[in-house]
């Protein structure tokens, strides 16, 4: 060793693979101090008063850190844990182990940056990476000012030429910690949280970490080899194979695009290459488009008129908003996958999709509110991957297409034609038989009878005339067009 003492900041990317700050900081031969924090701002309230990190997230959250400090254990080091402001509990730690540099993934957000720009202040030697993309920022054909608007066009110029790096391996071994505390991993009440209830209907189980990361990819390529069929499943919604759910790895960073991508390269020289392997490749190419959005757009994002500077005069209606988050909207679709939501911390993007659309263009409701619903609820949120698929759900994103919305009910029979998903949580409607299950307010009072439901008490009426509702929200809409057209003019 070189004597010197570098500390590994840990954030969103709880792994050993595939992670340059670690690299670079053994390459130089130096001692690591692989450190994490939780930071009690990531666990308050958002805006609309929910707790930003809700008990799925958290609970995904402490077993992430807890296997990356046992797999650092194993390697001979140790994980230092704290509770505070990293930007103040990072210098007292420079200062009490002579630590030389602070090494970490940087951020594109403004929560998350507000650390590191106070650490640059505070003269904290610091050295930032990018690791949280498939593509590296410096890779881009393209300027960030310079990045297209539309995923169609970002994703051709990408795959024009393409450059993806070479994954980081992980350390065979690592060298002891100095004396110090390593600290232990946190419980629920240490971050004043519950343990989540967790329905006995979820199928899917979202253990946190790298380990548990990779072997859900090792089931999904390897074992199961689901890889060379995902383009005719992942619209499912039912199941722990229609797609990967590799979301929640990826958002705190257990798993690494790039080693994702390495193996359906892999899995295309050994297996087969097909639609599906590609497809699994454009889908993370989303993610990254996204972050990269992020990071162009800065705060934009997080505004209600979005990247469009369009000011649609969505209400506040919290009762109604309540009757969305329980699930009782009288639409099985959307109250399925909002009730998969309490019960589980995940949703399918086909539900999300659907609950979004109907949150935004029947309910006339602020898409803030539902994207803090969401930060709050799901296992795999991705600030970047949330936000921007709400503005472009919500119609202020950077796809200028006019007004679009999802016909639920024509949504629920394409994409659950036997109403599998339907009875699967909503019991109460599981005697409608066939189609009949995607508008249970037709039924006829005979019917209801014979199928065991009351419409209006046993399951609820709709919240809204579907095409009624959607009109409603389209004129809307249009007025906040022509507002923007006279403001310019
Ligand atoms: C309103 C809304 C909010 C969303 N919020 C999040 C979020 O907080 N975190 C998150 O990771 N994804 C979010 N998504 C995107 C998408 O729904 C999830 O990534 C996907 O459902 C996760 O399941 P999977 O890993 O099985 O996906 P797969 O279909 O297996 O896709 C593989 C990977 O590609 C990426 N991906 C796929 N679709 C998208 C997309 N539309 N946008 C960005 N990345 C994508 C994900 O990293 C995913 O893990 C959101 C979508 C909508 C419509």
């Amino acid at each position: 060793m070189t004597g010197q003492r570098i500390l590994i900041w840990y954030r969103n990317d709880l792994r050993l693979h595939d992670h340059e700050p670690l690299h670079q900081a053994l390459k130089q031969q130096a001692q690591v101090i692989p450190f994490y924090c939780f930071d009690p701002r990531q666990f308050g309230y958002g805006s609309f008063g929910y707790p930003k990190t809700g008990s799925f997230r958290a609970k995904f959250i402490i077993e992430s850190v807890a296997d990356l400090k046992q797999s650092l254990q194993n390697l001979g080091s140790d994980l230092v844990i704290r509770k505070g402001l990293p930007e103040y509990i990072i210098p007292e730690l420079v200062k009490a182990f002579d630590i030389d540099a602070v090494y970490y993934h940087r951020e594109v957000t403004s929560e998350e940056i507000t650390p590191e720009k106070a650490l640059e202040e505070k003269g904290v030697k610091l050295r930032s990476f990018w690791g949280a993309t498939l593509y590296h920022i410096e890779d881009l054909p393209f300027t960030l000012e310079q990045l297209p608007e539309l995923f169609t066009n970002f994703r051709k110029r990408v795959e024009k030429d393409w450059r993806i790096r070479s994954t980081y391996p992980t350390p065979p071994i690592l060298p002891p910690l100095p004396e110090i505390e390593a600290g232990e991993v946190p419980s629920f009440p240490d971050l004043l949280l519950e343990a989540p209830e967790i329905s006995p209907l979820a199928i899917i189980k979202f253990p946190g970490g790298e380990t548990a990361g990779r072997s859900r990819l090792k089931h999904y390529f390897w074992d199961k080899s689901h890889l060379k069929s995902y383009k005719e499943t992942r619209n499912g919604m039912l199941g722990e194979d229609y797609s990967s759910k590799f979301s929640a790895w990826l958002s705190l960073g257990c798993l690494s695009p790039r080693y994702i991508y390495e193996q359906v390269r892999k899995y295309e020289k050994e297996v087969i290459e097909n639609d599906s392997t590609y497809w699994l490749i454009f889908e993370l190419l989303w993610r990254d488009y996204f972050r990269f959005i992020a990071a162009k757009h800065g705060n934009k994002i997080f505004n209600y008129p979005g990247l469009q500077g369009l000011h649609i005069d969505f209400k506040e209606d919290h009762d109604r908003f309540e009757i969305w988050q329980a699930g009782e909207t009288g639409y099985p679709l959307v109250d399925a996958n909002m009730k998969e939501l309490l019960g589980t911390g995940f949703m399918s993007n086909r539900g999300r999709q659907n609950v979004a659309s109907f949150l935004t263009k029947n309910l006339g409701i602020s898409w803030l509110m539902g994207a803090e619903w969401f930060e709050s609820m799901l296992i795999d949120y991705d600030v970047c991957s949330n936000y921007g698929n709400w503005l472009y759900t919500a119609g202020v994103g950077n796809d200028a297409r006019g007004f679009r919305y999802f016909n639920i009910p024509k949504q629920s029979r394409d994409y659950d034609p036997k109403g599998e998903y339907l009875r699967h949580w909503l019991p109460q409607l599981k005697f409608i038989p066939g189609d009949k299950i995607h508008e249970p307010w037709k039924l006829s009072p005979a019917e209801q009878k014979l199928y065991g439901v009351t419409i209006g008490v046993d399951y609820p009426r709709p919240i809204v005339d579907f095409f009624k509702s959607v009109k409603a929200n389209e004129m809307i809409y249009n007025q906040a067009l022509v507002n923007q057209k006279n403001l310019k003019l």
